[in-house]
């Protein structure tokens, strides 16, 4: 018999791990990826609760965590760029805004990558343009290459997910956030620490910098959208790259501490990430032979401090259930069964999120700064830690391990 074959759209990282954990169950993988090349950028991301015991059950944990950053903490930055309140890393994964697991999305992506090696295809620079399931197989058109059929087609390819429209056409929400950032690597200099540093600015505006283990630093720029003609998230006019920056630099012109250095590195900046924030609500995550993975089905956004954890734990239970049913209904249905209500948990956000992080007036940042103080505070910390906690643990992980094939 020969072996059952899924084309997953998206190399981030749900798309990666799915093919890892498809290649060890003995399927064939190819992942169409549009980016021209494997995407290097993003910062720090984390990997908590149960994404955590699914890298272990991989293998992958050393890996990632010789990959880690080495951010000692968070510190939020007053209006003269001194630290006005400071919450070292955790030794938990659930008790500090650093987690004891945060490794680049990059690099974290490349790991997966690396670890599929020899089993899984890459297209790069191409994308799906049309689906055409007839029941017993997929046959996919792309925008380069020519149709190939296959048994799955998985769409792993984020928020905005051009396949995700492919398969399922009506029932998907997606709810701004009211809030955007942006994302590019600039040169370290000997002012910055391996702190990630926070600073605000009236007008819900923040510029966060973070070391990373590549000699570089990552930066940040936040803000929170008040006018929604400028919300791209929810309709508002798309921005092309260089718009965007021209965006920021009249955005930020006034703003503080190390935000003209963020501005100046614009033009060089090669990686930059754009992301209006929002979360996707679909009704049904699969039709017929295609199913939804990772922000793609569900993006809880970045603020949820779920997004990675999530997918690594999202195609670690759709590879597992697409192992123990012959037939991909079944499979489907039990990955939605297990994974719906740890999603929808990680979807809530805490009140006043993403508002109270980045405050509108020059009043609301010094009772915002007072809360940190507060919260940073010895008898308080406990209390302060209950901000930084994200429903990782909030699964009941199924066990795959009797499925994998010994010889791969
Ligand atoms: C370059 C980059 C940087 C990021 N940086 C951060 C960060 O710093 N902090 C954070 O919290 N989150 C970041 N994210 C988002 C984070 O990776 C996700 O929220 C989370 O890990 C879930 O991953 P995902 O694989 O489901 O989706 P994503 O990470 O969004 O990946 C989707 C992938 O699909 C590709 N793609 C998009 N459309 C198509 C298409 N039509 N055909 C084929 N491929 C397509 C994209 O290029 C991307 O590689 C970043 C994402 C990217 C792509």
């Amino acid at each position: 018999m020969s072996r059952p074959h899924a084309l997953i759209s998206g190399a981030s990282i749900a798309g990666p791990a799915l093919a890892f954990w498809l290649s060890r169950y003995g399927w064939d993988t190819t992942v169409v990826e549009r980016a021209p090349e494997f995407r290097t950028g993003g910062q720090n991301i984390d990997i908590r609760g149960a994404a955590r015991e699914v890298l272990r059950r991989a293998g992958l944990e050393d890996a990632v965590r010789e990959g880690t950053t080495g951010e000692l903490g968070t510190r939020f930055l007053g209006s003269n760029g001194v630290t006005v309140a400071e919450f070292p890393a955790s030794k938990s994964d659930t008790e500090s805004a650093t987690a004891e697991l945060e490794i680049l999305r990059g690099d974290l992506s490349r790991i997966f990558v690396d670890a599929g090696e020899g089993h899984t295809e890459y297209l790069y620079g191409d994308r799906i343009t049309a689906l055409n399931d007839t029941g017993t197989e997929v046959i996919v058109s792309f925008e380069n290459a020519a149709d190939r059929s296959f048994d799955l087609v998985v769409a792993a390819d984020g928020i905005g997910s051009s396949t995700r429209r492919l398969i399922v056409e009506d029932g998907v929400a997606i709810r701004s956030i009211g809030m955007e950032m942006t994302y590019l690597t600039i040169p370290r200099t000997d002012s910055d620490t391996d702190w990630w540093r926070w600073y605000n600015e009236p007008g819900g505006l923040a510029v966060t910098l973070r070391p990373d283990r590549h000699g570089t630093t990552r930066a940040v720029l936040t803000s929170i959208i008040y006018n929604p003609s400028q919300d791209t998230r929810a309709g508002g006019e798309r921005r092309t790259p260089q718009q965007q920056k021209e965006h920021l630099r009249s955005q930020f012109r006034d703003v503080g501490w190390e935000a003209p250095r963020v501005l100046a590195a614009l033009d060089d900046a090669t990686d930059m990430y754009f992301e209006s924030i929002g979360q996707v609500r679909a009704e049904t995550w699969s039709k017929g032979r295609s199913v939804l993975l990772g922000d793609s089905a569900w993006c809880a956004s970045p603020v949820s401090g779920m997004g990675t954890s999530l997918s690594i734990v999202g195609a670690y239970v759709l590879a597992g259930e697409l192992a123990s049913h012959t037939d991909h209904r079944d499979a489907f249905a039990g990955y939605e069964r297990i994974m719906r209500p740890y999603v929808e948990t990680a979807q809530q956000l805490p009140p006043g999120v993403p508002r109270v992080a980045n405050p509108r007036s020059r009043i609301g940042l010094e009772a915002f700064r007072l809360g940190l103080r507060i919260a940073a505070s010895r008898p308080a910390k406990k209390m302060g830690a209950q901000l930084f906690s994200p429903p990782a643990d909030k699964i009941d992980l199924p066990n795959y391990g009797h499925l994998e094939r010994a010889a791969r």
